[in-house]
């Protein structure tokens, strides 16, 4: 049996191709692309701008597919959480934060992560699968149709799964955000728990070998880079992130040291503080020693406890004397407040329905 073609799935060379190999004009495929990403079309029957002729060509051999939404979830301050499905019956988060005049969306990269850090209900689910690079940017897309005349101005890659271990499908997906859904770079940030040949990666100019998608530009778009770091020394790493036995925190900060900026970025740090385990005072010096040179800032976000974790939150006290030794350093460091606890939608706290 033939199976249609997914629309969607195609990079934008891969459309024109198709529309070639079907005898149609090229601005055909733009239009396609346009259709999709920035008005948000769900079918082929939603373009309304092909002919009826047209349409009912395109679907005999081809469809467009759409995450399917299983629940959207309200926080009491004003978080939202969207439970999608794929196409094979995995189920994956998305979120999005408003505050102030930002409204963040958080996107998954993976189907749970087989990081397996401690601190992380997404950790304990395991690895399941990586998600395409449609499926990443249909979270953009499908979230930004549910709340449109509105759109999310920001996207992080903090949701489900290690974004750099699935490189190839990331970088597409990023480029699909900043060219087709015309998101700037400046509004896209990648967080890692640090695999470190990655990060080099990501920051190298060159193309990767064979790459036949974006071939002759940049290998991804230079979007913001979050370091998940969570601790100072490596026998607290070691434990925390068991990445860390890979690439040491040594490793790591040389790697970060080595990413090109653009003028005035700044590496974001994230550091999940975890009572009488990363949150002392000597931490906090130990951390101004590692980022010293680096463009940074830092984000403190205080522990979100769940079921059966280990770990509790410090106080509130402890947090603002681990900030306030940062800021005595002139360094940038911020204290997250938690959005979505009461819906498990904060960090660390997605698990898609599973376990
Ligand atoms: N895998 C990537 C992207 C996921 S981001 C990464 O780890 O960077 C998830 C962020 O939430 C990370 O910065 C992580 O350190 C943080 N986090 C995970 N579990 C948490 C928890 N229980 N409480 C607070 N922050 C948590
Ligand atoms: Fe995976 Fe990031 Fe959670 Fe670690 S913190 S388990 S890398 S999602």
């Amino acid at each position: 049996m033939h199976t249609k073609t997914n629309l969607k799935a195609l990079t934008p060379q891969q459309a024109a191709s198709f529309f070639h190999d079907a005898g149609l004009p090229s601005f055909r495929a733009r239009q396609l692309l346009h259709w999709m990403y920035e008005k948000y079309a769900q079918s082929i029957e939603d373009i309304t701008e092909f002919s009826q002729t047209l349409r009912k060509r395109l679907s005999e051999q081809s469809h467009i597919s759409n995450l399917t939404l299983l629940k959207r979830e309200t926080s009491e301050d004003g978080t939202e959480k969207f439970l999608f499905s794929l196409e094979d019956g995995e189920s994956i988060e998305s979120v999005l934060i408003p505050d102030k005049d930002r409204l963040t969306l958080c996107i998954s990269s993976q189907v749970g992560c087989a990081m397996g850090c401690l601190f992380c209900l997404t950790g304990t689910l395991g690895f399941k699968r990586n998600l395409k690079a449609y499926e990443i940017v249909d979270q953009c897309i499908s979230v930004s149709r549910l709340i449109a005349p509105e759109k999310p101005t920001n996207i992080v890659f903090m949701g489900m799964g290690e974004p750099l271990s699935n490189f190839d499908e990331v970088v597409d997906s990023l480029w699909r955000m900043t060219d087709l859904m015309k998101i700037s770079k400046r509004r896209i940030t990648l967080s890692t728990a640090g695999i470190v040949p990655k990060i080099l990666e990501l920051g190298s100019a060159g193309q990767s070998a064979g790459q036949t998608v974006f071939s002759a530009r940049m290998r991804a778009p230079r979007v913001n880079l979050a370091i998940s770091l969570n601790a100072t020394t490596d026998k607290v790493r070691d434990r925390l992130m068991p990445v860390n036995k890979t690439y040491p925190i040594r490793s790591l900060m040389d790697a970060c040291r080595r990413f090109p900026l653009e003028p005035r970025r700044r590496i974001t740090f994230e550091y999940v503080m975890l009572s009488g385990i990363n949150d002392s005072a000597a931490d906090a010096k130990r951390l101004i020693t590692l980022l010293r040179g680096i463009p940074c800032k830092v984000n403190l976000i205080p522990f979100n406890p769940y079921r059966g974790c280990e770990f509790g939150r410090p106080s509130d006290e402890t947090v603002l004397t681990f900030q306030k030794i940062l800021l005595d350093a002139h360094m940038t460091a911020l204290i997250r407040k938690s959005k979505g606890q009461d819906i498990l939608a904060a960090c660390g706290q997605l698990k898609a329905g599973y376990g």
